[in-house]
């Protein structure tokens, strides 16, 4: 028989109420379960950002270097040990026998990339034998070890990871993720009041609007669920119990039967653009620059090559992160000579604003209706990409909310007041 996986993001083990609650939510679970729980924590509410903090300002004091490193996910790790304690601990009040599982002790092994670590495997070290026999597993998320014994953590948001790769490795049923809203919307509820709930959306879908903003799942689960066929259902921990209209299933596409062609709206302001300038054109100018970023491990989204002032110039526009611009243009500046360019310009004004939908395979006039509905509001598309399933827009950020309001319009996404 196998067991449910539940996990509970901060806002859901806030304070020792929310931990209450939350136990009264596994205990029913448990009771319910014939093959076992096992539960997967969260840090609570604003304390991971506490710990960042306070692990930059150590850097920052000069007691750290600047990049990850294995003391950082030490301090980082610490605020999901202390909930799953917690939470085993109102378990037991309440009659059950649970016990807390930290990384190192499953032992949840993962690659030594300290502060993006990903999982590699989870060994058995009595963790799947536990739940068999009826006792509840309180996982502490968002931490692994690495193959030299030292805790990793698996970046923002990471303890979603844990609890697909808790769930693919003791073949749940169901991997239910419970949040501060009550299912995956159209978009993100905070900002489009008229964001409708998605009954079921594919697990291809849920990736694309992961990975380009939608931050309810870690893109890293969304990916691992769909690998090993996990279900994901995510749901709000503060529903009353049995609400109907509670969660969100992430499945397979053919399991889907309504198909929409735009499924949603994600929006990601941590975007930076940069503009190489003049860049002498010949066959391996692309290859000399992204070489040079890849070797410093940026990580480049969106890419234009136009003409510049005649055929033997080229603009090359692309697009990173904020946090990688910087290290991104130092790169390109030390090898200005062996490129061969003008100028360099950054701009971090920016937004990247996509739609995402798997009915675009077979729908003509989604780009048109998306260009139509930015220009109307007055809103200019600096550069343009595409994938099978999105359309993304790199638009200035002052315009991000308004651009994410019209297309969810556009697309008659608005919900029924
Ligand atoms: P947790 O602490 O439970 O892991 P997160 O803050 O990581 O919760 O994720 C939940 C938040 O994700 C929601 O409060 C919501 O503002 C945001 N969000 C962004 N896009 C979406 C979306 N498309 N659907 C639902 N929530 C979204
Ligand atoms: N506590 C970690 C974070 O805030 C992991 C998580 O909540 O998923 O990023
Ligand atoms: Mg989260």
């Amino acid at each position: 028989m196998s067991p449910i996986v539940m996990k509970f993001g901060g806002t859901s083990v806030a304070d020792l109420e929310r931990i209450n609650h939350v136990a009264d939510l596994v205990a029913a679970q448990a009771k319910e379960s014939k093959g076992g729980v096992a539960v997967i924590v969260s840090a609570m509410a604003g304390e991971t950002n506490r710990l960042v903090s306070l692990a930059n300002e150590a850097a920052g004091s000069g007691l750290v270097g600047e990049t990850f490193d294995d003391e950082y996910d030490v301090v980082v790790a610490s605020g999901e040990q202390v909930t799953s304690g917690l939470l085993a601990l109102a378990l037991r009040k309440r009659g059950f026998r649970a016990r807390s599982w930290l990384g190192w002790q499953m032992p949840m092994i993962t690659n030594d990339v300290h502060g993006k670590a990903r999982i590699e495997d989870i060994e058995g070290n009595g963790f799947s034998e536990a739940i068999g026999s009826g006792e509840i597993a309180v996982v502490a998320g968002f931490q692994g070890r690495s193959a030299e014994g030292r805790i990793t953590t698996l970046g923002r948001g990471g303890s979603d990871t844990s609890a697909v790769a808790v769930a693919a490795g003791l073949n749940a049923l169901r991997c239910d993720i419970y949040t501060d809203v009550d299912g995956v919307y159209t978009t993100d509820p905070r900002i489009v009041s008229k964001a409708r709930r998605i009954d079921r959306i594919s697990y291809e879908e849920m990736l694309e609007m992961a990975s380009l903003g939608a931050k309810v799942l870690q893109t890293r689960s969304v990916e691992l669920a769909m690998n090993h066929g996990v279900p994901i259902r995510v749901l709000s921990s503060f529903a009353p119990a049995g609400d109907e209209n509670n969660g969100t299933l992430v499945c397979d596409e053919d399991e889907i039967m309504e198909k929409q062609v735009v499924s949603g709206i994600a929006y990601s302001r941590d975007e930076a653009k940069i503009s190489l300038l003049g860049v002498v054109n010949h066959p391996g100018a692309a290859a000399s620059i992204f070489s040079r970023l890849a070797d410093a491990n940026v990580n480049v989204d969106m890419i234009v090559q136009a003409d510049a002032r005649g055929p033997d110039k080229a603009n090359m526009v692309f697009t990173c992160t904020q946090r990688d611009s910087e290290l991104a243009v130092s790169v390109l500046t030390d090898a200005k000579e062996e490129i061969g360019f003008e100028s360099v310009v950054v701009d971090r004004d920016v937004s990247k604003v996509s739609v995402i939908g798997v009915g675009m395979r077979s729908h003509t006039g989604v780009a048109k209706t998306m260009f139509d509905a930015l220009s109307d509001r007055g809103i200019n598309i600096q550069v343009i990409s595409t994938s099978e399933i999105k359309i993304s827009v790199l638009i200035n950020s002052s315009y991000t909310e308004l651009a994410v309001r019209a297309l969810h319009t556009a697309y008659g996404l608005d919900a029924e007041s």
